[in-house]
């Protein structure tokens, strides 16, 4: 935080900016820490005890921070502790998946107060659009109905995303390249909106909303495909062009499967929900028994609970094709503590919520590759079924109400 300010006064940055930037440094602390008192923010923040006053009676007049009596302290006048106003206003997430688009609210504490989904062929770029702007009406309805004001719509996406012009470079999920999606949405949503990458939403809501113990660590999130973020004090590297995290395109076997970018063996290709798919197919037709139809298997048809039940369940099959995606998960999760050599990993995905044997399976696999000279992180698995919306929800939070101008670092 006092870098920011050192960085604020080298750039020559006005007194209203560096104001804000104030003011951003004190809504975190309020955030994150319910019941700071003033003095807190003094000790905590280095600035002035007239600065702190007066920006919190911004805060508090805003209705953003409201004041509560201390009852705990012993002796002399209780300090007053500040908190948010969760309630005071709310941010539209925007989840764009491949055959569905999922629109929700989140209040100022990270809770999802409405959510609704809607099935679009998301490949279409328009159909994307049109089914996010349509509920995002919906949601601003209730918002209405309940009497919130919303701040503005944050939109996640799987894939490379341009946040300062708001456009997505490219989704090998969606077949999507170069499309200005702020610009078309905008068309009709009038509120600011803030487009990223998915995984940065999920290690921003992590950062804000539930976890506190760790300054520096790395997101990941293993569904459909494969990304991570690093976030360091709440700043995401996001590299020297943006696409920092997109490891679901490092390669992990050249000889390997033929990936939606054109490679061969990228991570997401070896390590993915088609990927365990066709290897339990595969399992069963070498002779593995299993509980899922082949057919079904080799159309693709089946239900990816179904597959991580099956896991969990000892099924043959499936757990023989988990077991060698496994390794190569292993490896491509310990590539990243080599790189960013983090003090925690979070992982995210429906697998590891749903079986406890691929989790156990993933951290024996990831550590069996940790250098013994290298200290070894925590590998934690994130529990919210809520956090990719949420994340998309933060993304706006994030940069229009928690931290308004602090939006990408330079630094992993
Ligand atoms: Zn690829």
């Amino acid at each position: 935080m006092v870098r920011n300010r050192s960085r604020a006064a080298l750039r020559g940055d006005n007194i209203t900016q560096v104001r804000r930037r104030n003011r951003a440094m004190i809504l975190e602390l309020v955030l994150r820490e319910p019941g700071t008192c003033r003095r807190d923010i003094v000790h905590k923040t280095g600035l002035t005890a007239a600065a702190v006053s007066d920006i919190t009676r911004e805060l508090i007049n805003e209705g953003l921070v409201t004041e509560e009596a201390m009852e705990d302290r012993k002796v002399g006048r209780n300090p007053v502790g500040l908190a948010i106003v969760k309630d005071a206003a709310l941010a539209i997430g925007g989840l764009v998946h491949r055959d569905h688009v999922v629109v929700g609210l989140s209040n100022l504490a990270g809770q999802i107060v409405f959510s609704r989904q809607m099935s679009a062929d998301c490949a279409s770029v328009e159909a994307a659009q049109s089914a996010l702007v349509d509920l995002a009406k919906v949601a601003a309805t209730y918002a209405d109905d309940v009497g919130r004001p919303i701040v503005g719509m944050g939109v996640s996406i799987p894939g490379m995303v341009v946040p300062e012009t708001g456009s997505v470079r490219y989704s090998s999920i969606l077949d999507w390249q170069d499309v200005k999606l702020a610009e078309r949405l905008q068309r009709n949503i009038f509120y600011p909106i803030v487009i990223d990458n998915d995984v940065r939403g999920m290690a921003l809501a992590r950062y804000w909303f539930q976890d506190q113990s760790h300054e520096q660590f790395v997101m990941v999130y293993v569904g459909r495909g494969i990304a991570c973020c690093s976030l360091r004090n709440g700043s995401i590297w996001a590299g020297n062009s943006g696409a920092a995290g997109q490891i679901g395109h490092s390669i992990l076997d050249p000889n390997g499967p033929k990936c939606a970018c054109g490679q061969h063996g990228c991570f997401e290709a070896m390590v993915s929900d088609k990927r365990l798919v066709d290897m339990t197919a595969e399992a069963v037709q070498n002779g593995a028994i299993s509980s899922i139809g082949l057919d079904e298997l080799l159309a693709g048809r089946v239900d990816m609970d179904r597959i991580y039940a099956a896991i969990e369940d000892g099924d043959e099959a499936a757990r023989a094709a988990y077991r060698t995606l496994s390794r190569y998960l292993g490896i491509g999760l310990s590539n990243l503590i080599k790189i960013y050599d983090p003090q925690a990993v979070i992982v995210a995905g429906d697998i590891f919520r749903a079986s406890k044997f691929a989790t156990d399976l993933m951290k024996k696999e990831m550590r069996s590759h940790f250098l013994s000279e290298q200290a070894s992180p925590d590998i934690l698995v994130d529990e919210n079924p809520a956090l990719p919306l949420l994340g998309s929800a933060t993304l706006a939070l994030d940069r229009l109400v928690f931290r308004p101008e602090v939006t990408t670092d330079g630094t992993p």
